[in-house]
């Protein structure tokens, strides 16, 4: 006998990594509370469809290079799929599958008529030329041409992927149409279709439920001790708006590295030095600290807008914030939930708290379709009533059940999947 029975081992499917274990092990502590029946919670635990490819491309000095990239698609039940399209060497087939699950769960607390997609290409971004990303991407697109469609599955920026990389995809896809299609992705450029507010979108509205967050609590958000890591499109634009409001961002770091000043940094600083330097690296205006030290320092609100898998059972009980807001998708373990959850340190989770991006991409898409386009206040005012009702609901959710933030956002997400699953049934 070696120990290892493979004959009992449960057969695993090709998506069945940590990262999705974890998606599906926060769907199962909810389940209990949601009520819904066994067909709906079984259903649920699978994505609909999953496509890897493999994207070749010639690099400017004439080699070729084969890219892995991947498209899930979790629950078509309330309409088509929605979600990113990320470049990074840790993107795999579980890691999409698990963002595609939160991105139903997302879709659905927000009461907007998607389930969740998400996609991506193993690749390092930063060791690409602009003309290298150009023809990955392009490739991609066309890899991906029966896979994605308007009424089907609408991809969006996400981690190394910005408002260019949505304009090579749209052009791409049009090409193939025949005609201009800006409806096939969100978070493009405005001249092409995009939406006035959009990039700022999911900053912004982490800011907005960090402040419901603190009100919860009777606290102001101005003048809170807040440290934010990532410094991208969703930490870059939360530290700005964290600034306006008067609260005191006193960390924040990037992949290099973070930088910490107990006074208050100088968020507009910050954002002209990565302007010109590309990252915060070498930034020596305040104390250098580690990424693991920024984590833990003192402060009131920890905005986790980097990555997933930061606050985990190794560090959680030094994690010194007293509240703790997910920007990023999947930044707590589920050992780190259980253990803030003991000090009674609230998280307020990634389906509701980086929502904002999605749904000022819903109102991109309904916009394209519409060829009707509206202004940033307008678009602020509906992205700030969403949330505030998401939220409201999430929190009547927790208080009723004596649950954790997240499994109410859960909770409220998968009873709305439910209803409309229940509703269709399995076909045939
Ligand atoms: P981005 O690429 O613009 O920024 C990511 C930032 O995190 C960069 O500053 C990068 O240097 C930094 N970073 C990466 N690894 C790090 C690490 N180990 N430690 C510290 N910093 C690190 O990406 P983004 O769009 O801001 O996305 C960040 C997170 O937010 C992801 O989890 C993404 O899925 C999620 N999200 C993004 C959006 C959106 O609209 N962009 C919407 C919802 C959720």
């Amino acid at each position: 006998m070696t120990g290892v029975d493979a004959s009992a081992a449960e057969p695993q499917l090709e998506w069945d990594t940590p990262l999705f274990r974890m998606a599906r092990a926060q769907f199962q502590q909810a389940l209990p509370h949601a009520e819904v029946s066994e067909l709906v919670a079984e259903r649920l635990s699978f994505p609909e469809r999953a496509v890897i490819v493999s994207v070749p491309l010639r690099r400017d000095d004439g080699s070729v290079g084969i890219f892995p990239g991947y498209r899930v698609q979790h629950s078509t039940v309330l309409g088509p799929t929605k979600g990113g399209i990320r470049y990074d060497p840790e993107v795999s087939l579980g890691e999409c599958a698990a963002l595609a699950t939160w991105m139903t769960w997302k879709c659905a607390l927000l009461r907007l008529p998607y389930g969740g997609a998400k996609g991506g290409i193993r690749c390092d971004a930063r060791a690409l030329s602009p003309r290298e990303l150009e023809k990955l991407t392009r490739r991609f697109t066309s890899e991906l041409i029966r896979e994605i469609g308007p009424q089907t599955d609408i991809p969006a920026p996400d981690m190394a992927t910005n408002e260019q990389t949505m304009a090579w995809m749209m052009d791409t896809y049009s090409m193939q149409m025949g005609h201009a299609v800006p409806e096939i992705v969100t978070g493009k450029p405005i001249s092409i279709g995009g939406s006035v507010f959009r990039r700022e979108a999911t900053g912004a509205g982490v800011v907005m439920v960090a402040d419901q967050a603190c009100r919860r609590l009777e606290r102001e958000l101005a003048g809170q001790r807040c440290v934010v890591q990532g410094f991208g499109n969703v930490g870059g634009v939360a530290a700005s708006e964290l600034h306006e409001r008067g609260a005191v961002v006193v960390g924040v770091s990037d992949i290099s590295g973070g930088v910490h000043d107990e006074r208050g940094l100088d968020v507009p600083a910050l954002h002209a030095y990565v302007a010109e330097h590309g990252s915060l690296e070498g930034y020596d205006r305040c104390e250098r600290v580690s990424n693991e030290q920024l984590l833990e320092l003192p402060c009131d609100v920890l905005v986790l807008a980097a990555r997933e898998d930061q606050v985990t059972g190794e560090n959680a009980a030094r994690v010194q914030a007293t509240l703790v807001v997910e920007g990023a998708n999947g930044p707590t373990t589920l050992e780190a939930d259980a253990i803030l959850a003991e000090r009674h340190v609230p998280v307020v989770p990634d389906i509701l708290t980086n929502a904002g991006g999605v749904t000022v991409s819903y109102f991109e898409w309904v916009q394209d379709l519409g060829r009707l386009f509206w202004d940033r206040d307008e678009i602020r005012r509906k992205l700030s009533d969403k949330m505030s009702d998401a939220f409201d609901r999430v929190y009547a959710v927790a208080d009723e059940k004596g649950i954790t933030l997240r499994q109410a956002a859960m909770v409220a997400a998968i009873r709305e999947v439910a209803g409309a699953l229940e509703a269709r049934g399995i076909y045939p």
